[in-house]
């Protein structure tokens, strides 16, 4: 996810582009009472002899057609130099299984993965037989491999003011907070960011897009392209746990709009940051900066009754 992505696939990338797999392994290292991964990776062995040719925060692909797909948590992919300990994370949480992958290296490194969520992922892909799953599959034409979102954000090729706008008429009844991030989302941007975005765009998440100005789908392209090329020129950092264990602190990172901020000042107006629940979870927003619109006017809450209390 965005903007966390952007930062490990800078490491990733020069890291890995270039060398041959000489070896991949998988082993189970706690049992917990959950698991989806089940027992083995099918065709992990068939990585070995690849040459790396893309690395991405999510993906391996090799010259002989393997596709590598992984997903994980914070701080829990590792890179190590030939020679260095092998001292990969494991799991705290006592619920679900806990899994270490490695991927050797022919320069003798080693990427490493700490597997243990409902979040994380790690599963192999011949696409050179069109075996890859489609839930994974990019819709872009440059990256038809990559398990990105439906318009590559990072891209600005394919991030265009021309796509998101047909993205969007294409979901005219659903609110803009789901069209945009969200599993269903456009792009794979954290909620929280997304929900800066929307702030600082002055739009309230649950805004119907087809209520939305064209001025209003304008503003959010455009701070999302600015946000997203502040991340990858390293203007801002966002803060998370690099490929070689170490904690990076945020530099001019935007205002994460999560729980942390609920009920605190809006850094515009000082209103309350509040919360609505949307696509099973919760959107942060300002009530005062983002104020909510049906059919086109903005929304005004009814005003409360009084009455005596039902018994
Ligand atoms: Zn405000």
């Amino acid at each position: 996810m965005c903007p966390r992505s952007i930062m490990l696939e800078k490491d990733l990338k020069p890291a890995l582009e270039g060398k041959t797999i000489a070896c991949a392994d998988w082993q189970r290292y706690y049992t917990g009472k959950y698991s989806w991964h089940g027992d083995e990776v099918p065709e992990l062995e068939e990585l070995a002899g690849g040459k790396i040719i893309f690395a991405g925060a999510s993906c391996i692909l090799t010259d002989n057609g393997m596709l590598l797909i992984f997903a994980y948590m914070d701080g829990c992919v590792r890179y190590y130099e030939k020679g260095e300990t092998i001292d990969l994370p494991v799991l705290k949480k006592s619920v679900t299984h806990g899994y270490h992958a490695t991927i050797k290296l022919d320069d003798g490194a080693t990427l490493g993965f700490n597997l243990y969520s409902w979040a994380t992922f790690y599963k192999v892909f011949k696409i050179d037989t069109a075996e890859i799953d489609t839930r994974f599959a990019c819709k872009s034409k440059r990256y038809p491999f990559i398990p990105k979102s439906p318009i590559e954000v990072t891209d600005p090729e394919d991030f265009t003011l021309e796509r998101f706008r047909e993205w969007l008429s294409d979901r005219p009844n659903v609110n803009i907070i789901e069209n945009c991030a969200t599993a269903k989302g456009a792009f794979r941007i954290d909620n929280p960011v997304m929900n800066y975005i929307l702030r600082i765009s002055k739009i309230h998440p649950l805004t119907k897009t087809r209520t939305l100005t064209e001025a209003e789908v304008f503003a959010i392209y455009d701070n999302t392209t600015k946000l997203v090329g502040e991340y990858r020129t390293g203007v801002r950092i966002s803060e998370h746990i690099d490929i070689y264990g170490r904690q990076v602190v945020a530099h001019n990172d935007v205002l994460w709009m999560n729980t942390s901020v609920l009920s605190a000042p809006c850094p515009v107006c000082g209103a309350p940051i509040a919360a609505v629940p949307a696509a099973g979870t919760k959107m942060y927003y300002c009530p005062v900066c983002q104020v909510r619109k049906t059919q086109g006017r903005p929304h005004v809450a009814a005003p409360k009754l009084m009455s005596a209390p039902i018994l």
